[in-house]
């Protein structure tokens, strides 16, 4: 290796929307927001966000509210509302139950850990910010499918991890990478030396149509981020305490 690159065993990429962040508390908080702000009704966002999730798709919020708000032809935009938002949620926990105490695990085991979220880029970085954690080493992709970008990294021997992951801004490569995310589409085309752990709601709520699908073999499903360190990390279950 050279000296500008890192080694490690393995790497964790983390999946944002529904595996470690609340997805759902992030729409709330907007919502408070943007009623309290606009012209734009807080059941308007929600019945918007909702209907396209029923049609499987991901919910593009800011261009949906800047939308609206051009529509209404009120003088708002959109920048004054995320900073409001991002200033409401940083005074709640905007994670899923056991994301920080998962947090704590990888870094008292000193294994390298980084955010892969797909999306709108701003809207991923206000809702990164607003959980308190964009000094977590991100990646915010437009490509959906998951197993594609993880296939871009495979090389003869192991992966390189993209320097946008690292704490130190370079390569890394790495053996094995374990893949948390909620979405089985996620899963879809993911090489060999990847081993996928599927999130699904830890509080036993349904699957969303978004987040069903066929797992490719290999790939474990969980209830939730406790579920993930029940399978990961067996040796912390007695001792973590879920403080959200
Ligand atoms: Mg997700």
């Amino acid at each position: 290796m050279d000296s500008n690159s890192f080694t490690a065993d393995t790497f964790f990429i983390l999946d944002f929307d529904r595996c470690i962040g609340n997805t759902d508390k992030f729409h709330t908080v907007l919502e408070e927001v943007i009623e309290r702000e606009t012209t734009v009704s807080q059941q308007q966002l929600a019945e918007a966000k909702k209907s396209a999730e029923t049609r499987g798709e991901t919910f593009d919020t800011i261009r949906y509210v800047k939308n609206a708000l051009a529509e209404t032809g009120g003088s708002m935009s959109w920048q004054p509302i995320e900073r409001q938002f991002i200033a409401q949620a940083q005074k709640l926990n905007m994670l899923q139950p056991y994301a920080r105490q998962l947090f704590h695990i990888l870094e008292s085991e000193n294994v390298p850990f980084g955010i892969l979220t797909y999306g709108n880029e701003a809207w991923q970085l206000a809702k990164l910010e607003a959980a308190n954690i964009l000094h977590i080493p991100h990646l915010v992709t437009g490509i959906e499918g998951k197993g594609k970008i993880l296939t871009g990294w495979k090389k003869p021997e192991g992966f390189i991890v993209p320097p946008a992951l690292n704490k130190e801004f370079v390569a890394l490569h790495t053996n094995e990478i374990v893949f948390l995310d909620d979405k089985a589409v996620s899963f879809n085309g993911i090489p060999e030396g990847v081993r996928g752990v599927r999130v699904e709601p830890g509080d036993g709520g349904e699957l969303l149509p978004i987040q069903r699908g066929e797992l490719p073999p290999g790939v474990t499903n969980v209830k939730g981020i406790y579920g993930a360190i029940e399978l990961l990390f067996p040796q912390y279950v007695d001792t973590i305490i879920d403080k959200t």
